[in-house]
């Protein structure tokens, strides 16, 4: 997927103009916030298990060398391959050379946000294998030709009546002509269509939540079972991963899927939790003869040690989209990359490097609900706070921006001038305001005063109210 994230602003602007997506994601909030929130206060011991898992994965972070070695000696031992994959290139030769390693001619595919990240299925088509998403949410935005556009829920800017379009439109070459307008009716026909490609397809990609060390498997949640369908019945089982999903017991993991399912989705469990350890044996009855992990670095091992070293250890719950503002306004195709919301604010510039993406962590009121609701306590706004400062290290903001800011500063160093010029400023805008309590035009402020009106001050500065309230 080619990066849209530069024209963040733009994007932004023509999604709120887009009545189909607001009416879609005005359910996100409410819907998925609301739940999480019930099924957190159903589990006492949810704050708790927060910090378990932060204290596993910190600990994942601090010796992942260790733990992946660990990994792959146990893969290895269950009778399949990883692959080591520092770039979304080398991945992708991976995948295709095991994919013709089988003579594959279609291959069915789980969720995977590693496989957005590859563009795993444009890269397949262009040479002559096809990708079929089994995923409800990812079948519809394959027919549609677009992108997620939630981590979770990869289909929810679609309204009903857009997937019956959809479905009308494509489906007629399989022979169904009828137009379906119910919910129900609509999955009914996925999943018949559906069934046959599972039973076709020589190769089966998946995603994975985990990785497990001790182990060697691979956990994946969903809710429609399609991933077991996409894992078990091919030939070959592909895992795609990056390197910070291994955790190294099963236990460890048990920790983190009881708070994922509730972050997620508000649901105590997922519908199916499917472990993967190794191919079939010899007296299994069903499965894949063979099993690859296909594990991805793409920039995520420099982020070790480093100021943004603790997204790493996000489990791709969506909370933090779900209850930002900003992404509940334009929806996740305003982020113009594979990850959205305040975890696509700070993963993306790590990804796709800051320049690309440098507007994404200013997409932010920092009203610190996206860290509120993390389940994996990720400092969010922090991180954002430092790719802001390293957008303007870097001289990225444009120059009138950091005019402004080095203005600001310069004042801020001469505390008597700032307080002065404070002074000033609330007086004129007080002036300015002529009792109304509101004013619609401000110099240097049209972006601000352009759809709402700006308050006017009330009770001089904030230094003033501070002596003021401390003399009381
Ligand atoms: S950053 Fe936190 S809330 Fe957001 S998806 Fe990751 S784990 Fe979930």
């Amino acid at each position: 997927m080619q990066p849209t994230s530069a024209n963040f602003i733009a994007n932004a602007r023509d999604a709120i103009a887009d009545d189909n997506l607001q009416l879609a994601i005005a359910r996100v909030g409410e819907n998925f916030g609301a739940k999480r929130q019930q099924a957190v206060d159903k589990l006492p011991e949810f704050d708790a298990l927060c910090g378990r898992a932060v204290e596993i994965k910190d600990d994942v972070l601090a010796h992942l060398d260790y733990y992946l070695e660990v990994y792959e000696r146990a893969v290895t031992a269950s009778g399949g391959h990883v692959h080591w994959c520092a770039t979304v290139e080398e991945a992708c030769e991976t995948v295709l050379r095991l994919c013709r390693s089988v003579d594959a001619k279609t291959v069915t595919k789980g969720k995977s946000m590693i496989g957005e990240e590859m563009e795993i299925n444009p890269y397949l088509e262009r040479h002559g294998i096809e990708p079929i998403e089994t995923d409800l949410g990812e079948y519809i935005i394959q027919l549609a030709g677009e992108p997620p556009s939630h981590i979770i829920a990869p289909a929810v800017h679609k309204t009903k009546e857009q997937v019956t379009d959809l479905f009308h439109e494509h489906h007629r070459k399989f022979g169904k002509t009828e137009r379906l307008t119910e919910g129900e009716d609509l999955v009914a026909e996925a999943r018949e269509l559906l069934r046959g490609k599972y039973l076709a397809a020589d190769v089966g990609i998946t995603g994975a939540n985990f990785l497990i060390a001790e182990t060697g498997s691979s956990i994946i949640v969903t809710n429609e079972g399609n991933g077991d369908l996409t894992q078990m019945l091919p030939k070959m089982h592909i895992v795609l991963a990056s390197l910070e999903k291994v955790v190294p017991t099963l236990e460890d993991a048990a920790t983190l899927l009881r708070l994922l399912a509730r972050s997620a989705s508000g649901q105590e469990m997922s519908s199916y939790t499917t472990l993967s350890t190794g191919p079939r044996r010899a007296d299994d009855p069903d499965g894949p003869g063979e099993y690859h992990v296909v594990l991805l670095d793409n920039g995520r091992s420099e982020l070790l040690g480093g100021e943004f070293q603790d997204i790493l250890r996000c489990i791709r719950c969506g909370a933090c989209y779900n209850h930002c503002p900003v992404y509940t306004s334009v929806g996740g195709h305003a982020y113009g990359w594979v990850y959205g919301g305040p975890m696509g604010a700070v993963l993306t510039p790590a990804l796709i490097g800051l320049a690309e993406a440098r507007h994404l962590p200013s997409a932010t009121p920092f009203c610190g609900r996206c860290e509120e609701v993390c389940p994996m306590q990720i400092p969010l706004p922090k991180m954002m706070r430092h790719w802001r400062e390293q957008s303007f290290q870097r001289r990225l903001t444009p120059g009138r921006e950091r005019l402004a800011v080095a203005l600001w500063a310069w004042f801020a160093r001469r505390p008597a001038l700032y307080h002065l010029g404070a002074r000033f400023a609330i007086g004129w805008l007080f002036r300015r305001a002529r009792g109304r309590g509101h004013m619609r035009k401000v110099p240097f402020m049209r972006g601000w005063t352009l759809t709402r009106d700006l308050p006017a001050p009330e009770g001089g500065t904030f230094q003033q109210q501070w002596r003021r309230r401390k003399r009381a």
